[in-house]
C-alpha cells in the first residue's frame, strides 16, 4: 500500500468514529423528539383523567348539597329559592343547576329561567331516575354556547323511590382546551378531545376552528376502535395512513366514565422535520470535514513524502545518467529527509571522486600499456595505433608517409660479451637517441620489439626519410658504445627505409613489410648502413618521368 493510501486510511480511522458518533447522537435525538411528544401526550392524558375525576367529585358534591338544600327548602316552602341561593355562580366548570320533575320538566334553574323546558327524553335523566345514582352524560357540543359540555344528573332524593325528581348540572369543558394547549404550537402535532361520533370537543388554541366539526379523517375512529378492541385497552397507539397518504402516529385514551376520547396525532415527518434538517446539515458538514481531512492527508502525503522522494529519485537518476554533479537540494526537504539527502550527497560526492580516480588510473594504465619502460619510447601497441592514425591522416591529406626500421647489429654477440644488463642499458641509450631525433624531426619513435626500433615520419618522402635514417645511424655510431665482438668495435644500427603515399589499394602493413625488407637488405650490405626500399621509389620515379 502506498504512502498516500496509508495516510488517507489513517485520516479515515481518525474521522470515521467521530462521524459515526455524531450521526448516532443525531439519530438518537430524532427518536427522542418523537418519544418526548408521546411522553407529553401521556402526561396530558393523565392530567385529563385527574381533572375529570376532580370535576366529577366536585359536581357530585355540589349536586348532592343542592338536592339536600332543595329538599330542605321544600319543607320550608321555598325549595327553588333556597337552592338558587345556595349554588355558587362563579364555579369554573358548573354552568347551570336545574331541577327536573319526575316527568323531566324543569321546575327550577340556578341561573337562567328555563322552567318548563322538557328534558324527559334525555338519556341521563332516565338513567339517574332509574338507577338512583349520579350519571354523567356523554360530552355533547352545545350549539348555543359553542362549547363542549357534559351533563351530570342525580336523583333529588336517592333514598325515596317515590320522588322521581332529578337535579342536573351542565359541566363546562373550557378547562379541557386549556390542558390541550400544552401540546399546541408544535409542528406536526395535533391533540383533540372527540366525542363518540368523532366531533371535536376540545383542542389547542391554535386549532380552535376545529371545535364542533368532525375530526379530519373519519376512518380514524374505526381504526382506533379496532386497535382498542385488539389490545382490550382504552389506551393505545397506532400508525394511521390518512386519506392523502401521510402516515401519522396516533395515541389515544378514553376519558373515564364517558365515551369521549383524547387523541394526539403526530405527523412524524413534520414533527421531526427540524431535526431531520439538522441531521442533513450534520451529514453535509461531516462529508465536508471528511473531504477536507482526506484532501489534507493527500496534500500532506504529497508534500511530506512523495515530493521529497521524487526529488531524491530525480537526483539519483541524474547521477545514474552520468551527471556526477547531481545533488539533492536540502532546503526543499522536510527535516526528516535531510539526513537521507545528506547521506545521498556524501555518497554521490564519494562516488564522483572514486570515478575521477579510476579514470585517472585508467588513463595512466592506457598510457603505460602503450609505453616501453626500458627505452621510454612507445611500444609496439603504441606504434600500431599511431601508425593507424597517421595512415588515416595521410589518406585524407594525400601526403607521404615514411617509416624507418632500425635494428642493432650483432646484438646477440653484445649480450654474450657484456651480459644482458649491459644489453638493456645499451637499448636504453638508443631510446634516448631516438627520442631526441624524433623531437628534432617531428617524427614518432617506438621500440618495435627486442633490439628493433622504428621511426614514423609523417609528411616525409623517400629522400627526407633516408636523410633521417642516416642521422640515426650516425648518431648511434657517435655514441661510441664499445662492442668488441662487432667488426665496427662500437654499437651500430642498420636502417631500412620505406615510404608511400597511402591510398585505398594498400595498407599500413605493406609499409612495415617494405621497411623490414629494406632493413634485411641493409644487414646484407654489411650492417651499419641505411637502405631504402625500391618499390615506392620506382613508382615515384615513374610518376616524375610521366610528369
Ligand atoms: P643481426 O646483426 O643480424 O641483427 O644480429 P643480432 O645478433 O642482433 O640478431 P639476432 O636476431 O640473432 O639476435 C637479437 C638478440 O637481441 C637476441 C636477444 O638476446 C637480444 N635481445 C632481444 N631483446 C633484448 C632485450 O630486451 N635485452 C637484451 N639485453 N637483449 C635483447
Ligand atoms: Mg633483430
Ligand atoms: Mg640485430
Amino acid at each position: 500500500m502506498g504512502i498516500r493510501a496509508r495516510l488517507v486510511l489513517l485520516a479515515l480511522i481518525l474521522v470515521v468514529p467521530l462521524m459515526v458518533e455524531r450521526v448516532h447522537s443525531l439519530e438518537e435525538t430524532r427518536v427522542k423528539t418523537i418519544a418526548e411528544i408521546n411522553h407529553d401526550f401521556e402526561k396530558l392524558a393523565q392530567r385529563t383523567v385527574d381533572a375529570q375525576r376532580e370535576v366529577i367529585f366536585s359536581v357530585e358534591a355540589i349536586l348532592k348539597s343542592a338536592s339536600q338544600i332543595y329538599l330542605s327548602g321544600a319543607r320550608l316552602g321555598d325549595a327553588c329559592g333556597l337552592m338558587r341561593a345556595s349554588v355558587p355562580t362563579n364555579l369554573p366548570w358548573i354552568r347551570n343547576v336545574l331541577v327536573l320533575d319526575p316527568n323531566g320538566r324543569v321546575t327550577c334553574a340556578s341561573i337562567d329561567n328555563m322552567n318548563n323546558l322538557d328534558l324527559g327524553d334525555r338519556d341521563y335523566f332516565k338513567r339517574a331516575k332509574a338507577e338512583r345514582r349520579l350519571v354523567i352524560s356523554d360530552y355533547i357540543f352545545s350549539r348555543v354556547s359553542k362549547l363542549p359540555i357534559a351533563v351530570a344528573a342525580y336523583p333529588v332524593s336517592p333514598g325515596d323511590t317515590l320522588n322521581g325528581s332529578v337535579i342536573i348540572a351542565g359541566i363546562n369543558l373550557d378547562w379541557m382546551s386549556k390542558v390541550m394547549d400544552n401540546l399546541g404550537g408544535r409542528p406536526g402535532v395535533s391533540a383533540f378531545l372527540i366525542d363518540s361520533h368523532g366531533t371535536v370537543l376540545a383542542t389547542a388554541a391554535d386549532q380552535a376552528s376545529m371545535i364542533g366539526n368532525p375530526i379530519g379523517d373519519l376512518a380514524l375512529l374505526p381504526a382506533i376502535e379496532k386497535a382498542s378492541a385488539a389490545s382490550k385497552s382504552d389506551t393505545g397507539r397506532l400508525h394511521f395512513t390518512t386519506a392523502n397518504g401521510k402516515v401519522r402516529l396516533i395515541s389515544f385514551t378514553r376519558v373515564p366514565g364517558t365515551s369521549s376520547r383524547l387523541i394526539v396525532s403526530i405527523d412524524e415527518a413534520v414533527a421531526s422535520a427540524a431535526i431531520n434538517r439538522e441531521i442533513r446539515t450534520a451529514y453535509i458538514q461531516l462529508g465536508f470535514v471528511c473531504f477536507l481531512v482526506l484532501l489534507g492527508a493527500l496534500i500532506a502525503a504529497e508534500r511530506l513524502f512523495v515530493q521529497p522522494i521524487d526529488l531524491m529519485t530525480a537526483a539519483a537518476i541524474q547521477f545514474g545518467r552520468g551527471d556526477r554533479g547531481a545533488r539533492v537540494t536540502r532546503s526543499h526537504l522536510p527535516a526528516e529527509f535531510v539526513p537521507l539527502a545528506r547521506a545521498f550527497n556524501a555518497m554521490a560526492a564519494q562516488l564522483a571522486e572514486r570515478e575521477h580516480e579510476l579514470l585517472t588510473a585508467n588513463d595512466r594504465l592506457t598510457v603505460m600499456a602503450s609505453i616501453d619502460m626500458l627505452s621510454g619510447l612507445a611500444n609496439r601497441r603504441g606504434f600500431q595505433s599511431r601508425l593507424d592514425f597517421e595512415w588515416f591522416k595521410a589518406l585524407q591529406t594525400g601526403e607521404k608517409l615514411s617509416l624507418l626500421m632500425i635494428d642493432v647489429d650483432h646484438f646477440k654477440l653484445f649480450n654474450d660479451t657484456y651480459g644482458h644488463i649491459e644489453g638493456d642499458a645499451c637499448l636504453s641509450r638508443l631510446g634516448e637517441v631516438l627520442t631526441r631525433i624524433a623531437n628534432q624531426t617531428k617524427s614518432f619513435a617506438a621500440r618495435y620489439g627486442g633490439e628493433e626500433f622504428c621511426l614514423l615520419l609523417p609528411s616525409t618522402g623517400g629522400d627526407g626519410a633516408v636523410q633521417i635514417g642516416e642521422m640515426v645511424r650516425a648518431a648511434v655510431q657517435a655514441l661510441a658504445l664499445p662492442h668488441a665482438t662487432s667488426s665496427y668495435q662500437t654499437v651500430t644500427v642498420s636502417v631500412g627505409v620505406a615510404f608511400t603515399t597511402p591510398n585505398e589499394t594498400h595498407q599500413s602493413m605493406d609499409l612495415i613489410e617494405a621497411a623490414d625488407a629494406a632493413l634485411y637488405a641493409a644487414k646484407h650490405r654489411g650492417r651499419n648502413t641505411v637502405v631504402e626500399h625500391g618499390f615506392a621509389r620506382a613508382a615515384d620515379v615513374a610518376m616524375k618521368m610521366a610528369g
